[in-house]
């Protein structure tokens, strides 16, 4: 009699065992099918991971026991870990973190990393939900890159300088008198198609581009936008430069862009650009009362004989007209 209720006992118990490791088991399953990477963590180590965690840390899912997530991060690893803590401590951090993993191969993957408490006999434990946005940060950079280029030259589009002309004045970095902006016009361009066709004409849009932007590239220390507005317009938005400086630059890119050749099918030609530059004048001006002034300076350049770089007639004379040619503002 004692005998049997003991045996009942047992297997009651080993049933009870076994429901667990099924239900373990099951739970395991369950997880493995999610497209999220989940992650069991003790302050100590991983104590589960299921098989989209393993995929992504790229270490086989048997392994990814007791090692410690923060070791395959080679970004934002400290975000990583205060949000990690803020989940022990029961709190949701309001942002995910996104971070870089290190993986094996050496190929980089970025996730999102979303850390939660989660009650477990009593230990303090956490669960990590990482969402793999590789592809997705992919497809974004490339979609930002062709809403702020222009097409032929490869250069910044109008949208994306003036977007960056207004954010200008809107923050405190443009300080009176030191943000200035250039337009750059191509002199008798259409003579440059009339003469040499259109793809020429292309050409001496694409060499000019790769003129400009490889002097803005040499100078590191100052952040020169530079953008194609128009058909055969540019622009250069020079955020914190001084006025002698500006000048400087302008009349470096008029004298390069003079003299490179430029090669076509119909033969190899030059070409020449006016130049237009507004200095800043006051705190509360706008980026469009700027550029507008430097409009009205390239007007003046192309009206005084083209090939040349000019400043407002307000301006010191000293920096109101340079040029290559003999006739001056
Ligand atoms: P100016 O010295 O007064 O500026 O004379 P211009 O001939 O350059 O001025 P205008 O504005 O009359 O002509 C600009 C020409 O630029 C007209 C147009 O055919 C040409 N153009 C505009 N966009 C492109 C382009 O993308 N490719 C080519 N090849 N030509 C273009
Ligand atoms: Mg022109
Ligand atoms: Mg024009």
């Amino acid at each position: 009699m004692f005998l049997d209720e003991d045996h009942e006992a047992l297997e009651a118990a080993a049933l009870t065992k076994q429901t667990l490791v099924d239900t373990q088991a099951r739970m395991g399953m369950m997880l493995d099918l999610m497209p999220m990477g989940l992650l069991i963590h003790t302050r100590q180590g991983i104590i589960f991971g299921n098989q989209e965690a393993a995929r992504l840390l790229q270490v086989p899912q048997n392994e990814v026991v007791g090692k410690h997530f923060l070791d395959f991060l080679s970004t934002h690893a400290e975000e990583a870990a205060k949000q990690m803590e803020e989940a022990f401590d029961g709190r949701i951090g309001a942002e995910p973190t996104e971070a870089e993993v290190r993986t094996a191969t050496g190929q980089a993957r970025t996730i999102k990393l979303i850390a939660g408490a989660l009650p477990w006999e009593g230990n303090p434990v956490v669960q990590l939900l990482l969402q793999d946005i590789t592809d997705l940060r992919a497809i974004q950079d490339r979609l930002h890159l062709l809403a702020v280029t222009d097409e032929l030259t490869g250069a910044f589009n109008r949208r994306h300088a003036f977007n960056i002309g207004h954010a200008l004045f809107r923050g405190e970095k443009a300080v009176a008198g030191k943000a200035a902006v250039a337009i750059l016009d191509v002199d008798h361009f259409k003579r440059v198609n009339e003469t040499y066709g259109h793809s020429a004409g292309d050409a001496a849009l694409k060499t000019l581009t790769q003129s400009i932007q490889a002097i803005i590239a040499a100078d590191t220390s100052r952040e020169m936008t530079f953008a194609r507005v128009g058909g055969e317009e540019f622009m250069i938005l020079f955020p914190t430069m001084k006025p002698e400086a500006v000048f400087e630059v302008c009349e470096q890119i008029r004298r390069e862009i003079e003299q490179k050749p430029i090669l076509s099918a119909a033969g190899t030609f030059r070409i020449t650009v006016s130049v237009g530059v507004a200095l800043q004048q006051e705190a509360d001006g706008s980026f469009d009362v700027l550029y507008s002034n430097a409009d009205k300076a390239l007007y003046q350049a192309k009206s005084s004989g083209r090939n040349r770089v000019c400043g407002l007639d307000s301006e010191p004379a000293s920096r109101r007209g340079s040029t290559g040619n003999s006739a001056r503002t």
